[in-house]
């Protein structure tokens, strides 16, 4: 592969460390004008970055906020940000079997990856660290947005510790409290078409 793939953060780029207030009414930025811009219109913020890509791609936990917004949103492809392949059993999806349990259903799974293009996916097979011990290829004909998956911070007055990878739904009383990192897809009408890894 020539190119990094498209939400794959790079060296060089990073979370902005942003000042945060937790209140009974959520979380938010001190200052307005960035928490403005930083809302989505489902009214949860989400963890800004900054820095020019300058070397090589991170493969991190993490996804690239910004860009997997918007090939979530858009159902582009997570490696070229192409349109996603579709044929007549749906939208091409290439998972890590990591995230899930083994005996996962992949029907209604929830899910921050973006769909792919057939080239992509090919080459992420190969290549996406995320994939090697295991992956399955997925057709999907539904994929409703459901939520976000982010940083839950506890309500004020409580002890507990901020849930760093929280899976927060649209509809949850906890998306005022979530820093969010990735839109969620929910996988509908799934046909499992091959499943495999890159190394044994
Ligand atoms: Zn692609």
């Amino acid at each position: 592969m020539t190119q990094a793939p498209y939400v794959v953060p790079m060296e060089g780029e990073r979370a902005l460390s942003t000042d945060l207030k937790i209140t009974r009414d959520g979380v938010s930025c001190t200052d307005p004008v960035w928490d403005a811009l930083n809302r989505d219109p489902e009214g949860a913020l989400w963890e800004a970055w900054t820095g020019l890509p300058s070397g090589k791609p991170v493969y991190a936990a993490e996804l690239h906020p910004e860009r997997q917004l918007i090939a979530m949103e858009s159902l582009l492809c997570a490696g070229c940000k192409q349109e996603a392949d579709r044929n007549e059993l749906g939208m091409l999806w290439v998972l890590p079997v990591l995230d899930h349990a083994e005996d996962t259903v992949w029907e209604g799974v929830r899910t921050v990856t973006p769909p792919m293009c057939e080239a992509c996916a090919s080459e992420a097979k190969l290549r996406c660290p995320r994939l090697r011990e295991g992956w399955v290829e997925l057709r999907v004909r539904e994929a409703e947005l459901v939520g976000v998956r982010g940083t839950l911070h506890p309500r004020p007055g409580s002890n507990a510790d901020p849930d760093p990878d929280a899976l927060v739904l649209y509809d949850s009383a906890d998306l005022p409290f979530v820093v969010a990192r990735g839109l969620v897809r929910e996988l509908a009408n799934v046909t499992l078409v091959a499943a495999g890894a890159t190394v044994s």
